[in-house]
């Protein structure tokens, strides 16, 4: 997408963002709320935001104004872990992690040899995610090296912020699915090559987890990150008993489960990886230690009975891991981040001694996300500079919503009404570097 040189634009609404991280601070010092603001965005990125009575005056009296009642505007959604290529196989009965990936998934992944047909799910994936508000997501896509171009070719055509990656795996999967060390270290860094910095994509090294790469293939990925430093790492980690008992079986070597990515230098600021339901306090510190980011993605996590994440336990101060929420489609069982942050929250509550407050959860979908992605600088907040990607949230998406907000006494409650309440419906539109690509037509 080009943009018109001076492309300025303005909304106006109740602006909500955070500023730092609730988990650390209070919230009064990092939860923005200006009840009647302006976002003045100028070619895709943000100009000014405020107080509309400060900013009005400053505004050229030819600017159209988009006025957004009864919505809050809000930095886009932010999803640190899904996979498009399970697009089709969300809501598919039955078992846990290991069986589900060879019943369903190994089998789904095969279909992505096809370029056409990824292409077709590919542009459904990012439709998919504009209509529930999400702006950015870190994406596996199939083995096959076209998978990830359909994937990158549709964000590109949105201009979306997309980091996405090749799954690398040489072992324990159906043959047809399977690379090897050296095709997979060679295919990756063509992709590395085609698209890191490409527009707003980045590439992320994807080995799919420990029990599915050799050793050999784990030390190409390694050799991959030390030559391209800028570029992210993204897997899984100690999701189910079964998997980490598999793993302890095939690296006998290693100390836990961690210490398999970081044998081979996978760790670091720009690595996530995905669950960590069962990390052990030392794997905690290591993740800490390295800025290494785990994505929580509770849905999924219900869905497979794979088990339930302390969130608290990460995020204390003495060794904080950086955290995002991830929706993990297709274990998981809904693109949109509101109901993954409502069943975060119900989550927290069996899981430990602190339930997840609203502004927490908000800052994880938002803020919290662009942190665990290193994209802070670019996303993920409203100052001047950073990139235009918003979303305008519906506080009256349906009936219910509309009779329970109306006796809201502060943000807070509003935001967790909607965390609650909310799915696709309460998206009234989706910006993307200052353009309306996704609106409500209810
Ligand atoms: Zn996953």
């Amino acid at each position: 997408m080009t943009l018109g040189k001076q492309d300025r634009k303005a909304v106006r609404g109740s602006l909500v963002y955070f500023t730092g991280n609730p988990f650390n601070q209070d919230v009064g010092e990092c939860l923005l709320y200006e009840k009647d603001g302006i976002l003045v965005t100028e070619d895709g990125k943000i100009h000014d935001v405020g107080p509309a009575d400060r900013i009005l005056p400053t505004l050229d009296d030819d600017l159209d104004i988009t006025c957004y009642p009864d919505s809050l505007i809000m930095p886009g959604f932010i999803d640190t872990h899904t996979h498009y290529v399970q697009m089709e196989i969300m809501a598919s009965f039955g078992n846990q992690l290991i069986d589900w990936l060879t019943e369903y998934t190994f089998v789904a992944e095969q279909k992505f040899s096809d370029r056409a047909y990824a292409d077709k799910i590919a542009d459904n994936f990012c439709d998919q995610l504009l209509r529930n508000g999400t702006t950015t997501a870190s994406v596996f896509c199939a083995t096959y090296p076209g998978s990830v171009d359909a994937l990158f070719g549709q964000a590109a055509k949105r201009n979306m912020r997309m980091i996405a990656g090749k799954v690398m795996m040489d072992r324990n999967a159906p043959a047809a699915l399977l690379d090897n060390a050296e095709d997979s270290y060679e295919q990756s860094r063509a992709l590395i090559e085609k698209w890191h910095g490409t527009g707003r994509a980045s590439y992320a090294i994807t080995p799919r987890f420990a029990p599915t790469s050799s050793e050999a293939q784990l030390e190409a990925a390694g050799r991959l990150k030390k030559q391209y430093p800028a570029v992210y790492v993204q897997s899984h980690i100690s999701e189910n008993i079964a998997e980490i008992d598999w793993v302890k079986r095939l690296f006998p070597d290693c100390r836990d489960y961690l210490d398999v990515y970081d044998r081979f230098g996978l760790l670091g600021e720009r690595t996530i990886l995905a669950h960590g339901i069962h990390l052990t306090d030392a794997e905690c510190q290591r993740l800490s230690d390295s800025g290494t980011a785990l994505s929580h993605c509770p849905t999924s996590n219900l869905f497979l009975g794979s088990g339930l994440l302390d969130i608290g336990r990460m995020t204390q101060g003495d060794r904080p891991v950086k955290c995002g929420l991830g929706t993990d489609i297709g274990a998981g069982t809904s693109f949109s981040l509101l109901q993954t942050m409502g069943e975060a929250y119900k989550v927290s509550q069996l899981a430990g001694a602190h339930p997840l407050t609203a502004a927490r959860a908000f800052y994880l979908a938002t803020l919290g996300g662009a942190t665990a992605l290193n994209m802070a600088d670019k996303v993920g907040s409203f100052r001047k500079g950073l990139e235009a990607d918003f979303i305008i949230l519906d506080v009256k998406a349906t009936d219910l919503m509309a009779q329970r907000t109306a006796h809201a006494e502060s943000i807070e409650e509003i935001l967790f009404i909607l965390m609650i309440m909310g799915d696709d419906r309460a998206i009234r539109a989706t910006y993307i570097a200052g353009q309306c690509l996704y609106e409500n037509s209810c």
